[in-house]
């Protein structure tokens, strides 16, 4: 699904160069639930961005789904975006004048779809994520646990084929933290491939594999038995 060859990045500031990423190697199959660990500024969020073509490496190679990703110009990086990838960040980003089917129902619009069929399908989305009752809520109505789970079912209504998920639970109490994860394990359940970027030991005992990054590199790789979050739920 990725893969990543001697990937490097940089950022130049004045006369300054800082180079964030040195060199990574990485691949993900279909169905894996990834957690992406490393200290405050260890890149990890650089790392993420660039597999969400929301910024681009200097050096290396980048596969997703067999399509290589480098300069493509903005409608075809956009299409890809949109085909392939669904985001989650840890500050929700949704739209506060808007309900919570017209955040979820949003990307279906930028697709195209129309009106009618993409309040169903955000409904659907959000029954998905335990939120049918909320759909007509305000953020500012919902809790942050709920407005994490909108996120969620905005990520998942454009039917993305990779979810890429930066500090998704870092802005959430431990409980509040466990449901959403418990959230994300279904959903890798039923084959979707998630990455989720986290600090946080415990978070990333609940994925499949963890990947920890430090002075740029991957330091280590490894596939660990998955901690279930619905036992703390
Ligand atoms: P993490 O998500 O692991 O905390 P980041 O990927 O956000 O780390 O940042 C890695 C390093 O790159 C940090 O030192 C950060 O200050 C720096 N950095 C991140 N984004 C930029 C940018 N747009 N311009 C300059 N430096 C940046
Ligand atoms: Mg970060």
């Amino acid at each position: 699904m990725i893969e990543i060859h001697n990937l490097h990045k940089s950022y130049k500031m004045g006369s300054n160069v800082l180079h964030v990423l040195k060199g990574i190697n990485f691949s993900v199959k279909e169905g894996e639930l990834v957690a992406i660990m490393g200290s405050s500024g260890s890149g990890k969020s650089t790392f993420l961005n660039i597999l969400g073509m929301l910024d681009e490496a200097e050096e290396g190679l980048y596969l997703l789904d067999n399509v290589p990703i480098k300069n493509l110009n903005e409608t075809k990086a956009a299409n890809y975006r949109n085909q392939f990838l669904g985001f989650i960040f840890q500050s929700f980003n949704l739209i506060n004048y808007k309900s919570a089917t017209e955040n979820v129902a949003l990307p279906l619009y930028y697709q195209g779809v129309g009106r009618k069929e993409r309040n169903e399908k955000a409904l659907e989305y959000l029954n998905k994520v335990g939120l049918g009752q909320w759909a007509d809520h305000l953020p500012s109505e919902l809790s942050g646990g709920q407005k994490q789970r909108v996120a969620i079912a905005r990520a998942l209504a454009a039917e993305p084929k990779v979810l890429l998920a930066d500090e998704p639970t870092g802005a959430l109490d431990t409980k509040t933290s466990y449901e959403v994860m418990d959230i994300i394990q279904t959903i890798n359940d039923s084959g979707k491939t998630i990455l989720v970027v986290t600090h946080e030991e415990d978070i990333a005992k609940m994925c499949k594999r963890i990947v920890h990054l430090k002075d740029g590199r991957i330091v280590e790789d490894t596939y660990v038995e998955q901690v279930r979050a619905s036992q703390y739920v």
